[in-house]
């Protein structure tokens, strides 16, 4: 299976619309623990995202992804659009040559390690990486076509959760200190957002 025009559509369109709409509930996170203005900033880049939908989904997949990178880099603003845009345009570039489902582990895993080292931010830190990086090790645990969405879903939702009780080491969070535990870490909860809406989004269509 490759990844045909449509199916790539429905995966953004799923996903921005998801983020825009939990973006009251991003803000809220972002008020605890930041200067609540995530929910704003996703919000603003996934519009822009939307805005482009036809002309992102008659790309190649990988030029396509590097457009939404792109996009979210100009749009989004704050510490998560340079970061979600690194992701973005990683995983584009490692798409170039290769094919999705079957190297869904390196492309996304580019994603991931992009972001790591343009936050200079590992796990466990509090931040998007600690749903990334579980999503990951989900994603390298087993094939496509046995349960592996499932799995994935479970992972994201379960990780973005134990972000609660950690304490921030990156990011504006990170200034509060102690008082950055017992709250849901904004970015994480983006992260599962947008995980989320592609899961049920491929769950629909198989
Ligand atoms: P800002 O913090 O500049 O206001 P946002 O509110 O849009 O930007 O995004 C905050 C989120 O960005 C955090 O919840 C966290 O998940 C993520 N984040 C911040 N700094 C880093 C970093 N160095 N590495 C990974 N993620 C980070
Ligand atoms: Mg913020």
């Amino acid at each position: 299976m490759s990844l045909a025009p449509e199916t790539l559509k429905s995966l953004v369109k799923a996903a921005a619309e998801q983020v825009i709409a939990k973006s009251a509930e991003l803000t809220a996170l972002d008020q605890a623990i930041g200067d609540g203005d995530h929910g704003a900033n996703m919000k603003r880049g996934f519009e822009a995202v939307l805005g482009k939908l036809d002309a992102i989904s008659a790309l190649p997949p990988a030029e396509a992804l590097k457009t939404i990178g792109k996009t979210l880099v100009m749009t989004v603003g704050g510490a998560s659009g340079p970061l979600y845009g690194s992701f973005f345009l990683a995983a584009g570039d490692a798409l170039a040559n290769k094919e999705l489902p079957a190297d869904l582990v390196d492309v996304f895993g580019s994603g991931v390690k992009a972001v790591s080292s343009r936050g200079r931010s590992q796990a466990g830190e509090k931040t998007m990486l600690d749903v990334l990086f579980p999503v990951l090790e989900t994603l390298q645990s087993g094939a496509i076509g046995t349960g592996l969405i499932a799995r994935v879903r479970t992972t994201a939702r379960e990780a973005a959760a134990r972000t609660a009780p950690m304490r921030a080491t990156k990011g504006r969070a990170s200034y509060l200190g102690e008082r950055s535990i017992g709250h849901v870490d904004p970015g994480a909860r983006s992260s599962c957002v947008l995980l989320d809406a592609v899961c049920d989004t491929l769950e629909a269509r198989s």
